[in-house]
C-alpha cells in the first residue's frame, strides 16, 4: 500500500487487538532489574490480578511467548509419550493443537465436527465411556474457536466427564475467551487453562499463560514428555515471589499490570456484557444484510469474534483487500478450510460503540465496492439495536 491513509487505522481482527493508550504509557518505560525489589511487586500484582480474569485461586505460570508456546506447555508439563488425548477438531486452532500433539508424540483421538459449532459433548462423553482402560489422558477443547466463532461451553464437558468418572485431565484453550466472557478455572474444574496477551486482554502479542489446577501439577511429577524452557515448577515460586526463573518480557507485563486495572475498573461483568452486545449487533447488522454467519448454533454464538460467509462464488480475501485498501480497516482470514470462504470481524477487547459501527459501516461499504451481494442497512440496524439498548 502506497497511498498515505488519513485517520485511524481500524484494527478488527480477533487479536491482535486494539491497545488502549493506557496501555500503550504504562509500557513506554526503561525495563528495570527485574530481580530488584522493584520488579517482585509488579510480578505479584500481575498474578493477583490474572487470578481473578482466569476465576482461581491457584497457580498461573506466565510465558514469554505468544498463545501457541502455552499450549505446548500444558502438553508437555502433564502428559508422557504415546498417551491419548482426546481433542475436538472445532476449526483451525484446534487442528493446530491437534498438529501439535502429535508432533509432541502424543496420540491425538479426534472428534470430527463441521466447524459450524461447538464440541459435541456427547460424543466425548461417549468416546470416555468406551475408553475403558483409560488410555486418554487429557480432554482438550478450544473454548472460542476464533476461526470459526463457535464457542465450545466448558461446564457440560466438565459434567460430562464426571459422568463417566474418567481421570482424564481437561485442558481448555481459552486464548481468545479470556476477558471476553466468563471463565470460572476453578468451579468449572478445568486443569489446563491456556490463554494468550493479545486478545480479550487487550495488549500486545508475546506473553502467554498456564492456570494450573493441583490434578495437574501433580501429573507433573510423573509426565515424561521432556521439558526445560516449558518446566512449570520455577513459574510456581514466580507466582508467591514475583520473580521469574529467567528474564521476564518486563515491558508486556508493564501493559498486563495496567490492562487487568482497567478490566477490574471496569467490572468484569460488564466487560463481560459489552462483548455480547457488540457480537448481537454484529449479528443483527449481519442478517440484514442476508449473510450466512459461519456459527450456525445460536448456543455457540461468540462474544468476541464473528465469521461471516461471503456468498458462493465471491472472495472473501478479495473484500478484505478492498476494505484494507479503501478503508484502512484490517479484518480477520478465512482459515483453513474455509480460507476465502469467511471474514470475520473482531469486537474483542478496547473497543466503543463507534468504533463497532465504523467497522459494520466499513464492511457494508466494502461489500458495495467489492460488488459483494447484499442488502444495505445493516450498520442501522446495529445503529438502532445500540441505541435501543443504551
Ligand atoms: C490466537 C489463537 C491461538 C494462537 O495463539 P498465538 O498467540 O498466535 O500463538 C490459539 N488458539 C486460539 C483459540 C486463538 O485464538
Amino acid at each position: 500500500m502506497s497511498q498515505y491513509q488519513a485517520g485511524r487505522h481500524f484494527l478488527h481482527t480477533p487479536g491482535p487487538t486494539n491497545v488502549p493508550d493506557r496501555v500503550l504509557r504504562a509500557m513506554h518505560r526503561a525495563p528495570i532489574n527485574h530481580r530488584g525489589p522493584e520488579w517482585g511487586g509488579v510480578g505479584r500484582e500481575v498474578v493477583v490480578n490474572l487470578r481473578k480474569i482466569f476465576g482461581t485461586d491457584g497457580i498461573v505460570a506466565i510465558y514469554p511467548a505468544s498463545g501457541t508456546g502455552a499450549w505446548e506447555a500444558a502438553l508437555l508439563n502433564t502428559l508422557s509419550p504415546g498417551d491419548q488425548v482426546l481433542m475436538s477438531h472445532t476449526g483451525w486452532f484446534a487442528h493446530l493443537w491437534v498438529q501439535m500433539a502429535q508432533r509432541l508424540g502424543l496420540e491425538p483421538v479426534l472428534l470430527e465436527t463441521d466447524w459450524r459449532r461447538g464440541a459435541d459433548v456427547a460424543a466425548i462423553e461417549e468416546r470416555l465411556v468406551a475408553d475403558k482402560s483409560h488410555k486418554i489422558k487429557a480432554v482438550c477443547v478450544v473454548h472460542n474457536e476464533t476461526s470459526t466463532s463457535c464457542m465450545t461451553h466448558v461446564l457440560p464437558v466438565r459434567q460430562a466427564m464426571d459422568r463417566t468418572a474418567h481421570p482424564a485431565l481437561l485442558m481448555v484453550d481459552a486464548i481468545s475467551s479470556l476477558a471476553c466472557s466468563d471463565f470460572q478455572h476453578d468451579a468449572w474444574g478445568v486443569d489446563v487453562t491456556i490463554s494468550g496477551s493479545q486478545k480479550g486482554l487487550m495488549i500486545p502479542p508475546g506473553l502467554s499463560f498456564n492456570a494450573i489446577s493441583a490434578k495437574a501439577l501433580a501429573a507433573a511429577k510423573t509426565a515424561k514428555l521432556p521439558r526445560s524452557y516449558w518446566d512449570w515448577e520455577p513459574l510456581v515460586t514466580a507466582n508467591s515471589t514475583g520473580f521469574f526463573p529467567y528474564t521476564p518480557a518486563e515491558n508486556l507485563m508493564f501493559a498486563l499490570n495496567e490492562a487487568l486495572k482497567m478490566l477490574l475498573e471496569e467490572g468484569l461483568p460488564n466487560v463481560y456484557a459489552r462483548h455480547e452486545r457488540y457480537a448481537e449487533a454484529t449479528r443483527r447488522a449481519v442478517r440484514t444484510w442476508d449473510l450466512e454467519l459461519q456459527c450456525q448454533d445460536p448456543q455457540s454464538y461468540s462474544p468476541g469474534v464473528t465469521a461471516i460467509r461471503t456468498p458462493d462464488g465471491h472472495s472473501a480475501d478479495n473484500l478484505r483487500n478492498v476494505i484494507l485498501e479503501k478503508f484502512n480497516m484490517a479484518l480477520g482470514n478465512g482459515l483453513g478450510q474455509i480460507t476465502d470462504k469467511v471474514f470475520r470481524i473482531g469486537h474483542m477487547g478496547d473497543l466503543g460503540e463507534l468504533q463497532l459501527i465504523g467497522a459494520l459501516g466499513g464492511v457494508e461499504m466494502g461489500m458495495r465496492v467489492a460488488g459483494v451481494p447484499h442488502k444495505s442497512g445493516g450498520a442501522q440496524t446495529a445503529m438502532d439495536y445500540l441505541a435501543g439498548n443504551a
